[in-house]
């Protein structure tokens, strides 16, 4: 687990303190204050946080979740040519801190909450695979990978996955740690999803995640323990010198990585819900990625030429794969 994850305080759902899963967490923090809340949203939501100061102190917050548990994914989301996509938050916030991530737009919260229920979710999977097969996307909502100590939730959804052959699972990543693939053996409907970017992009806006150079390695032991593997340069962020800066990616990649083995890179400028970013834009008054003036469309914010660098991006990878296996957001439309 990252080692910034020491929580001040834990909240935890009376209905839930004797579950096994949460004695399990909460014996891992021994120092840490328990608090008993009816409900986890209701201190995770609570107004007047700041999210910088909390960053600094973190809480933990063990919930239940409750109503709906599987959303249908956003257009500005990858989809992949599924033609049911959905995705899924079992955790909510982040041990990284990158600038730009939506959660800064959508809660004030910097606490992670982790939900127990599981079977809650594969009871209703169940029911929706029962219509046919579907892309989910388990991790827009934290990095999985980083809290698997805690949440178990990577060898859970692996196991779901190998009994339901119908279900393609991505779950997204910027972490560097390579002891899990041993989970998605026989499970090559699981997608393990890197986001890579320039290493000026990592150090400029992805605060505590992996340099590039120990993403690159994760995703070669990836591919060597033979997981289905995506790479995602996404979101691309209009830093100094950025065309060279991604040609530069691009290059690294071709070297150390054997692209013909990956299954796809997504691609993908940075965008935004209008919302969010106005959110985000009051919190952060001095983050660049936040500040820039983008344009809005769609009711999302977008480079004015974000077209533009879409089909620049896709022209610099088709030197390197096949071009069917690039997915920009057009394609997903
Ligand atoms: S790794 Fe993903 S979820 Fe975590 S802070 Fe970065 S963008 Fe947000």
């Amino acid at each position: 687990m990252n080692s910034s994850a020491n929580f001040s305080h834990i909240y935890v759902e009376s209905e839930i303190r004797s579950d096994p899963r949460t004695e399990g967490i909460l014996a891992r923090f021994p120092d840490s204050h328990v608090i008993l809340v009816q409900r986890g949203s209701d201190v995770f939501n609570r107004p007047r946080q700041s999210f910088s100061a909390q960053k600094k102190s973190r809480s933990l917050i063990l919930a239940r979740k409750h109503g709906t548990l599987f959303y249908h994914g956003a257009p500005v989301c990858h989809s992949f040519h599924a033609s049911r996509f959905f995705y899924t938050t079992t955790a909510v916030g982040c041990l990284f801190d990158c600038e730009y991530c939506w959660l800064k737009g959508i809660y004030a919260s910097a606490s992670l909450m982790i939900f127990i229920n599981q079977e809650d979710y594969f009871r209703e999977l169940e029911e929706l695979l029962k219509d046919g097969s579907l892309f989910l996307s388990l991790s827009y909502e934290t990095d999985l990978f980083a809290v698997e100590e805690l949440t178990g939730h990577i060898h859970a959804w692996a196991s779901f996955a190998r009994e339901h052959p119908d279900l393609v699972l991505e779950i997204r990543t910027k972490s560097s740690r390579t002891d899990l693939f041993r989970c998605f053996e026989n499970c090559p409907n699981v997608i393990v999803a890197y986001t890579l970017s320039p290493q000026s992009v990592i150090t400029a806006f992805e605060h505590h995640t992996p340099s590039l150079s120990k993403r690159i390695q994760a995703v070669r032991k990836a591919l060597a323990e033979g997981c289905t593997v995506r790479l995602c340069l996404d979101p691309l962020i209009k830093v100094n010198g950025w065309r060279k800066e991604y040609e530069a990616l691009t290059d690294t990649l071709d070297q150390e990585i054997d692209l013909s083995r990956i299954k796809d890179v997504s691609i993908g400028s940075y965008r935004q819900s209008e919302p969010y970013q106005r959110r985000m834009r009051k919190r952060f008054p001095y983050s660049a990625v936040i500040q820039y003036p983008y344009e809005t469309e769609d009711g999302y914010c977008v480079y004015s030429d974000h077209r533009e660098i879409d089909q620049w991006m896709r022209g610099l990878l088709e030197r390197y794969m096949e071009k069917e296996k690039i997915f920009s957001l057009e394609d997903c439309e």
